[in-house]
């Protein structure tokens, strides 16, 4: 599998609930490509999704959104609107 991404790859890690046969499983998966192991719960999961997020360059925190769902962004990404604006990094799952 390759490893490097282009610049411009977007992220939207997410965590998908599938039926199997064994019963319900959580997966994370990213637009990236990135994907987590099939978890028998949704938290297990998303501490997948926390890895990926934390495995991405941060955002220098004068960069970092402060309203993300008004803007569009993710906390990975720089948000001009901010950019002259400092703010606690808080990601909240949704
Ligand atoms: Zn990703
Ligand atoms: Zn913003």
């Amino acid at each position: 599998m390759a490893t490097t991404a282009p610049a411009s790859v977007r992220h939207r890690p997410k965590v998908i609930r599938t039926a199997e046969d064994i019963g319900t499983v959580y997966q994370f998966v990213c637009l990236c490509g990135a994907t987590g192991e099939e978890q028998a719960a949704r938290r297990m999961a998303l501490v997948d999704l926390n890895e990926h997020v934390l495995s991405l360059p941060r955002v220098p925190a004068d960069q970092q959104c402060r309203t993300p769902r008004a803007h569009g962004r993710s906390p990975w990404e720089p948000c001009g609107l901010c950019a002259d604006q400092t703010s606690l990094f808080d990601l909240e799952m949704s």
